[in-house]
């Protein structure tokens, strides 16, 4: 416990996150912000603040009683939240309450009984750029380890032991192969007597948010949809797991939200779907991320796009992605990532055997950050490639993109009994 508290403490020190604001309006170059969202569940609460314009802030802790503040400058609190609070019914965190402090700083305060809190993150998105604060209590389930807390530590992406707070936990009684004739093919989850049960499904993108667009117009948010939803039936009728999807039609869904509906689904897996698109129109191919601080410039130009925002922010994201690196499930998101990789070229290739195998990659996408279980994003072929396009247009080759996922979540299960 007091090593959690030091942790808290010294995160409190690497804060003043500063971000360059760009091209205030000339009247009132104060941001007003209309909206406050909060989510609660027994393992974490989300607040999440919405801007809309980039704007600097700090954050910090408060004693006798806790709480945890952020103060947002060069805005302004539109009059409806003037002074509201938020009750919240968790032993951890009491309310939350938004105030204008000064004339050009809002503050929000999350008032909290730090003894049961683990630990907390405040970081920012973009489009629209908002603040978003995740606590954690103690002994919620998938909560982040103590010791990877430390800020001062060194990120070890590639070499970092399973945590004792790790919720897969190999307790393998017995090995099924599910291409035994014996095998009836409805609880392969069951059957491994594995932690993994629940795997959420994010197509990326969704509503006006229409992703990549092809050449013929073909738009990334359809595809993703038609993989998913083909995959979410393969886990459930072939291994009977239990599949969600972040969403099941045209709908538009921030990327905040997919990890809090994966959070609170107590998701053991994640797996966001794309469709890749480069500038130049030869390459294709498929690949797999994992989140982290990426020094490819090529990764980063990917990420911004998925991310719907510009690579100097995430330029500016880097030193604040670094501590959430060392809090994500790093290890196992790369295996999961690697599996993947490898089932998904090989289905395919069936179809289209000049299929390029691009590789595993760290990046750095939002929509990987705040899921407490491994995470991939599955980039399954390139919508900027004429070939790839035409191919990805079809039920079959959605299919066989589904069916090596697929393929792949059922080999990273399997691996778990093995360890
Ligand atoms: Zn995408």
């Amino acid at each position: 416990m007091k090593s959690a508290h030091k942790s808290l403490g010294s995160l409190l020190l690497a804060v003043a996150l500063v971000v360059s604001l760009a091209g205030a309006p000339q009247d009132d170059p104060r941001a007003e912000i209309v909206n406050l969202r909060k989510y609660t569940h027994p393992n974490f609460t989300r607040v999440v603040l919405d801007i809309g314009k980039l704007r600097e802030y700090t954050f910090g802790e408060l004693r006798d009683p806790g709480r945890i503040y952020i103060d947002v400058l060069q805005a302004k609190l539109n009059p409806i939240l003037q002074g509201q609070s938020y009750p919240v019914k968790a032993e951890y965190v009491s309310q939350i309450r938004i105030s204008q402090k000064t004339t050009s700083t809002v503050r929000l305060v999350v008032d909290v009984e730090f003894s049961r809190i683990q630990s907390y993150r405040v970081y920012h998105l973009f489009d629209p750029f908002r603040l978003v604060v995740d606590i954690y209590p103690h002994g919620g389930q998938g909560q982040v380890p103590a010791q990877s807390q430390t800020p001062a530590q060194t990120p070890t992406p590639a070499g970092k032991p399973p945590q004792p707070g790790d919720r897969i936990h190999p307790a393998v009684k017995r090995q099924v192969d599910p291409n035994d004739p014996n095998f009836n093919g409805t609880s392969l989850a069951r059957q491994l007597g594995l932690g993994v049960r629940t795997i959420v499904i994010d197509p990326g993108h969704g509503g006006p948010r229409p992703g990549t667009i092809g050449k013929s117009g073909l738009q990334e948010k359809e595809v993703n949809l038609g993989v998913a939803l083909a995959l979410r039936k393969l886990l459930r009728e072939k291994a009977g797991l239990d599949a969600i999807l972040t969403r099941e039609s045209d709908v538009d869904v921030t990327l905040e939200d997919r990890t809090v509906i994966a959070n609170q689904k107590r998701a053991d897996l994640f797996v966001s779907i794309h469709s890749n698109a480069h500038r130049d129109r030869k390459r294709g191919g498929v690949e797999t991320f994992f989140l982290n601080v990426s020094p490819d410039p090529s990764v980063v130009e990917l990420a911004a796009a998925e991310n719907a925002t510009s690579t100097k922010n995430i330029g500016e994201m880097k030193s604040i992605l670094q501590k959430i690196v060392q809090n994500s499930k790093v290890q196992e998101s790369r295996e999961l990532a690697e599996m993947i990789q490898r089932n998904l070229v090989k289905a395919l290739s069936q179809d289209l055997p000049s299929i390029k195998n691009l590789g595993v990659k760290g990046g750095p996408f939002w929509v990987l950050i705040g899921g407490e279980m491994p995470s991939v994003l599955v980039e399954i072929s390139h919508l900027s490639n004429a070939r790839e396009e035409a191919k990805l247009r079809t039920k079959k080759y959605q299919e066989l993109a589904a069916q090596g996922i697929y393929d792949g979540i059922v080999e990273y299960i399997r691996s778990l009994g093995k360890g």
